[in-house]
């Protein structure tokens, strides 16, 4: 089983970008780079990995704020997210003010992801999952083989993401979570956008906004 990962916690939101690859190839993949990119290639690079592609979640400025910079200095593709998030890339300069981060540059995904399609690198391949609610365009990565889902701000341990946001809707969460998360199985640890990994069966024993479903 070739797959690993790492998450590094960054911005002032501290979100967990993760980077992850391919033990055999050695080749890695980024999920949502959200700042601090010289930290992010300083951890490439001390692993001896080779950054091939930037992989998002969903187009928030904490997730994707240093994702044109990061694609443009090293000429990396970015793949997803949804093209639902179209709006939230092209207002990533207004984010950046409002938010106190440093300037984000808008950029165009390479490919745009769907439900079911799946990514690729080195000999790993990840499925991928539509998951509105916090964003439209908002979707996770599961890697079935290490029962590893990257679920950026649809679940975290004990809550839920925000549905306050344009566009946002509880009710598509809550469904994108039942029907799209769960069916991957109790067993799976998720890696959430912010704070702690859980596993989806502790989530359904305990989580108050999806207790027992
Ligand atoms: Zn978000
Ligand atoms: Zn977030």
């Amino acid at each position: 089983m070739p797959f690993r990962y790492q998450t590094l916690p960054v911005t002032t939101f501290h979100q967990n970008c993760s980077i992850v690859w391919c033990d055999e190839t050695r080749e890695a993949a980024v999920i949502d780079p959200g700042g601090e990119i010289d930290r992010l290639l300083a951890f490439a690079e001390a692993e001896g990995l080779a950054l091939k592609q930037i992989w998002l979640t969903h187009a928030h400025i904490d997730h994707a704020g240093g994702t044109g910079q990061l694609a443009r200095e090293r000429g990396l593709p970015i793949t997803g997210p949804h093209e639902g998030d179209r709006f939230w890339i092209d207002g990533l300069p207004q984010q950046s003010r409002m938010f106190g981060f440093p300037p984000a540059e808008t950029f165009e995904p390479d490919r745009w992801l769907v439900d079911g399609d799946t990514v690729t690198v080195g000999r790993c391949t990840l499925q991928v999952r539509h998951c509105p609610g916090h964003t439209p365009g908002h979707v996770v990565f599961f890697e079935p083989t290490s029962r590893r889902a990257f679920v950026g701000d649809v679940l975290f341990a004990g809550s839920i993401g925000r549905t306050d946001f344009p566009q946002g809707d509880f009710d598509q969460l809550i469904g994108s979570i039942t029907q799209r998360l769960w069916p991957m199985g109790d067993d799976v640890t998720f890696i959430p956008g912010h704070g702690d990994e859980s596993t989806f069966g502790e989530e359904r024993r305990s989580n108050p906004y999806v207790r027992g479903t």
